[in-house]
């Protein structure tokens, strides 16, 4: 501002003393102080517009903060094969669902919103660390907290660790939810102690994971959790802007015989009507209809809000993004655009790094981190490879396991290093076709070894370059 108006600091700091306002020199001031002082040295001031567009020709400009309004979180629940994560949420449906169309049925759209001191959260309804990641390789972050969700009578299991390292690799933070501890057998401190082995410090433990009991089964702990939930929510500082077009993601979509396509979608941001010209993933339309998670018609749906539309011409994919448009015919136009970009990713889909294109990708500054899944027979190996990898690391690039896990190499694992851009090194596991397809299809370099010393070898080599190329 000092250098827009060609006055000194000092002198703006005392104009605004004048006004009564104490601020430093890098504080911000508003706008219509700044035209005030402006004024005072005789200079009329304009507010500058930025507005930046995306490729489709999308409003990006950021929000101002003085537009921006506090939004609920959106959650997904996530644990090992029934530890109770669909329990969990049915209890939570069951006891907060506040409002409930005649006859009791909530609808399953896709998600499900709970209130609790007048303040909303938002639930994914397909629990499990794979929907949650194969969202996120499709570009699609929509989860602000995981509920990890385990058993206090089983403790910490394979899918507990992998849920784990799935919610990590997002940067989200996690919520334990102790499960079944009406259960005779429950152990809690084992599972606390299992946890800690894992990386995820409770607060118990010095950490800042909150740990919170519950029985899914008898709806015990369920206000609690809940409570938890939005404290987190409060330190997340999450907003969202609810004057301007919507956009926001695809949770589910179908093609329903007597409605036509019918899509979830999860408004990220801004505010949807019934009414507003819509482009989703590579379908586009003008909403008919918009119905809540409560089965309810509704007309108007802010940030935060998962809601199934009517109206598109297509079925859109889970994890497509869209956007809200003024006209028909750029709704028409953006998708005609996407569709040309999707082909083209398709022809030349090579972004993610492998082991042979390392060096180059380091050398040009795009990688800084190498992220690796280790899937071993045994524990032992899948210890001593991720601390053999830590040896490797050096100035300009660093390697990090994103997950080691006994056991063969699933699908989620292929999603996890999709989403995330990571490697996968197996020892003495061999994948199925279905995931060795799955690995060409999502451009993921898969390696499997029988020897520790041979990947070590390998991932060194990539680094500097110096990779024998495969034939
Ligand atoms: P999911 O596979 O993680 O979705 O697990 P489910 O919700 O299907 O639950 C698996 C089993 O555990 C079911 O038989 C549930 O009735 C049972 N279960 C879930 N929560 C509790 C609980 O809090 N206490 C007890 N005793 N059983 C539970």
């Amino acid at each position: 501002f000092s250098e827009k108006i060609e006055k000194n600091v000092s002198q703006i700091i005392t104009k605004l003393m004048g006004l009564g306002v104490f601020a430093t020199a890098n504080q911000e001031i508003d706008f219509d102080v700044a035209a005030t002082i402006a004024l005072e040295f005789g200079i009329e001031i304009e507010k500058e517009e930025v507005k930046e567009e995306n490729e489709f020709g999308f409003d990006q400009t950021p929000d101002k903060l003085e537009d921006l309004k506090e939004r609920p979180p959106v959650i997904t629940v996530m644990g090992h094969v029934d530890h109770g994560k669909t329990s969990l949420l049915d209890a939570i449906r069951d006891t907060h669902v506040t409002e409930r169309e005649a006859g009791g049925i909530t609808q399953h759209i896709g998600a499900s919103e709970v209130e609790l001191n007048g303040k909303r959260i938002v639930f994914l309804d397909t629990p499990g660390h794979a929907a949650f990641t194969s969202m996120r390789a499709r570009g699609a972050s929509i989860t602000d907290i995981a509920i990890l969700v385990v058993a206090a009578d089983d403790g910490v299991m394979p899918q507990t660790i992998e849920a784990i390292s799935h919610a990590k690799a997002a940067n989200i933070p996690i919520i334990v939810a102790l499960n079944k501890i009406d259960r005779p057998n429950a152990n809690p401190d084992k599972v606390k102690q299992e946890l800690s082995e894992n990386g995820v410090l409770i607060e118990e433990w010095g950490g800042d994971v909150i740990c919170a009991p519950v029985s899914a089964l008898k709806g015990e702990g369920i206000d609690n959790l809940l409570e938890m939930i939005l404290l987190v929510a409060e330190i997340l500082e999450l907003k969202a802007n609810p004057n301007k077009l919507a956009f926001g993601t695809v949770i589910e979509a179908k093609l329903d015989k007597s409605r036509g396509p019918v899509a979830t979608i999860l408004i990220q941001n801004g505010t949807l009507k019934v009414g507003d010209s819509i482009a989703a993933g590579a379908a586009y339309g003008r909403i008919r209809a918009m119905i809540n998670s409560l089965g309810k018609n509704i007309k108007i749906a802010g940030p935060a809000t998962a809601v199934e539309i009517l109206g598109l011409s297509d079925v859109p994919e889970a994890g497509d993004s869209f956007n809200a448009t003024k006209e028909d015919k750029v709704a028409r136009q953006v998708v005609e655009k996407r569709r040309t970009k999707m082909r083209e990713e398709n022809l030349n889909a090579t972004a993610k790094v492998s082991l042979e294109d390392l060096f180059k990708h380091i050398q040009d500054g795009n990688v800084k981190e190498l992220n690796i899944i280790v899937k071993a027979d045994v524990q032992g190996s899948v210890e001593a490879v991720k601390q053999s990898f830590l040896k490797l690391n050096n100035d300009e690039v660093k390697v990090k396991v994103l997950h080691g896990g006994v056991g063969t190499i699933t699908e989620s694992d292929i999603m996890l290093a999709s989403a995330s851009n990571a490697i996968i090194i197996g020892f003495n596991v061999r994948p199925s076709s279905t995931v060795t397809n799955l690995a060409k299809a999502e451009n993921v370099d898969l390696r499997t070894y029988r020897i520790i010393y041979e990947a070590i070898a390998d991932v060194e080599a990539a680094m500097k370059g110096m990779l024998d190329p495969e034939y």
